[in-house]
């Protein structure tokens, strides 16, 4: 027997019409590529997404054609975003951080017809146009007044929407259509593409809402600093507007002194973003003695969260931290950090030592963690084993059928991640399976060494590998960023991990660099340090 309820099709579009017909007049407010702050409201981000998907049907878009976007976090993104989604095109987010050759490689193999860019990345584009094989048409994120010169065949956005209808009619698809796509930056082979449904993506949103995971109202002003090509700004371009929160964009800007700018004159509540914005930020309140009156939550994640961040929030701006996990291939959000019962009103320690694990996940999350041969290991909250992960908005494979099969028998995703579970399901992420560090048969945690030496005020930045080691197969060598100024020496760095892991874990050397290199979503990139220190011999070999 089925139930006698209405079937109203879960697609994304109706979250923006849910925002411009409840909260029209909420703003969005956009640091500008063209420099000054540009307001707008759900209302006309609305209306204007409508002229844009009036536009794309005029060159031709069909449901499913792929539309490319290059850009920043904006209002105009927005547009873009929810036009190309509204008519059943799927809304593919670059990531301009990637090497020229790569978007090109990731455009093609997305066949993406339409691009829309920001200025700053036009010159990317012209710079590897020989190498992009199906682009049509280029749209240019800004106005005539402010239209480069460009060798390519592109219009100014502001002309190409103008006289549009914003009327367009939007949805009546089938909510398993295919709605966005994003690349990750795989660290082998070629980039994978996920490929996101519009029923994901509102079920996705739903799951983000409560207390426990963003915790988002309408009374909230929310800065999503995480850029909108990042796994979809960790949910935050859908879920701000199914409540009808203020949105603060900052375009191009995300060092500490913009984004300080944009928390306290917008009075943001809510912010967001990977823990090296968070550095910069924190540098530049302690250089200039200000303070965060309005702030209220800071979700943290794409990489651990180093306790050094976790205390400034807490215990000197009075900052809840909501530490996150996820990836790509979860839509972004698998696991968050919001107090459980019991530690409510618990002392500051007891709250910081839950805090530095990546949380619990949320209603539509499941997880499992087991050993190479796919056996279930006991979540007991010390053994370490691969994280497998299903649920509402986790993907089955990748876009093309990349990489075959990615579940096992029980429907779990592997998420390359090694980490222990307790009775709770909190997870506490130890290494990528592939940057685990193998000494003699047992597991060292790269992220743990990492974040120890960070907190010495001398490491600007730390990242640990293993190197070849004739008795133990491999062995630590920790490279080190100085601080500014700084001459760190190897012994007050190894001071500063002694007592706080164990003694086999003491990295057999440390080697200092000028800067550690990091990957497009600013995360270190190991690939290139294992490169680099490919040869090097450890004194104790
Ligand atoms: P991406 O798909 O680029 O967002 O990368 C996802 C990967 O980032 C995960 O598989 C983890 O390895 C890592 N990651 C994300 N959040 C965290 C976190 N809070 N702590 C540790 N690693 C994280």
């Amino acid at each position: 027997m089925q139930g006698i309820m209405q079937d109203w099709q879960l697609t994304v579009d109706k979250i923006l019409d849910h925002a411009a017909e409840n909260h029209g007049r909420r703003e969005i407010v956009t640091r500008s590529v063209e420099g000054p702050i540009v307001r707008t409201s759900y209302s006309e981000l609305h209306s204007r997404a409508k002229q844009v998907s009036a536009a794309l049907l005029d060159l031709g878009i069909k449901q499913g054609d792929r539309v490319a976007t290059l850009a920043w976090n904006s209002a105009r993104h927005m547009e873009c975003w929810y036009g190309a989604m509204g008519i059943g095109a799927v809304l593919h987010t670059i990531n301009p951080r990637l090497h020229p050759e790569q978007i090109a490689w990731i455009a093609n193999h997305a066949e993406d017809r339409i691009l829309m860019v920001d200025t700053t990345f036009l010159p990317i584009i012209e710079g590897a146009w020989e190498h992009f094989r199906t682009l049509e048409k280029i749209i240019v994120l800004t106005d005539e007044q402010h239209m480069p010169q460009t060798s390519l065949d592109a219009v100014p956005y502001e002309l190409w929407i103008d006289g549009q209808s914003a009327s367009t009619p939007w949805g009546g698809f089938d909510e398993n259509t295919a709605c966005g796509l994003c690349y990750t930056s795989g660290t082998t082979g070629n980039p994978k593409g996920v490929l996101y449904s519009h029923r994901t993506n509102v079920l996705h949103t739903f799951m983000t809402l409560p207390p426990d995971v963003m915790n988002l109202s309408s009374a909230d002003t929310v800065l999503p600093v995480v850029p909108m090509f990042h796994a979809n700004a960790w949910g935050l371009a859908f879920s701000c507007a199914a409540v009808g929160a203020k949105m603060v964009m900052p375009g191009a800007q995300m060092d500490g002194a913009s984004i300080y700018q944009l928390l306290n004159d917008e009075k943001v509540t809510i912010t967001a973003a990977v823990p090296t914005v968070w550095l910069m930020l924190l540098n530049h309140l302690e250089e200039n003695n200000l303070d965060l009156p309005h702030l209220k939550r800071v979700v943290i994640g794409g990489s651990a969260v180093p306790e050094r961040i976790l205390r400034a929030f807490e215990q000197t701006y009075d900052v809840d931290v909501v530490h996150a996990w996820g990836m790509t291939e979860t839509s972004p959000l698998g696991t968050l950090g919001a107090l459980p019962a019991h530690l409510v009103g618990a002392d500051i320690e007891s709250r910081i030592a839950y805090k530095l694990k990546q949380g619990r996940p949320p209603f539509g999350v499941e997880l499992k963690i087991v050993d190479d041969a796919g056996k279930r290991l006991p979540r007991d909250g010390e053994t370490s084993g691969r994280l497998m992960i299903r649920g509402l908005a986790i993907a089955a494979g990748y876009f093309k059928g990349e990489g075959g099969n990615k579940l096992d028998e029980e429907g779990y995703f592997d998420t390359g991640d090694v980490a222990t579970l307790d009775e709770m399901s909190t997870v506490q992420i130890t290494d990528r399976a592939k940057d685990v560090i193998k000494s003699g048969g047992e597991w060292i945690s790269s992220i743990d060494l990492e974040n120890i030496a960070v907190g010495h005020p001398k490491v600007a930045n730390a990242a640990a590998i293993g190197i070849y080691h004739p008795k133990w197969d491999e062995r630590p060598l920790l490279i080190v960023q100085p601080a500014p100024g700084e001459t760190p020496t190897k012994e007050e760095v190894l001071a500063q991990l002694q007592g706080k892991i164990a003694k086999w874990w003491t990295p057999d050397d440390v080697a200092f660099v000028e800067e550690i290199p990091l990957g497009a979503t600013g995360k270190i990139n190991k690939l290139k340090l294992r490169e680099t220190f490919k040869d090097y011999t450890l004194p104790t070999a």
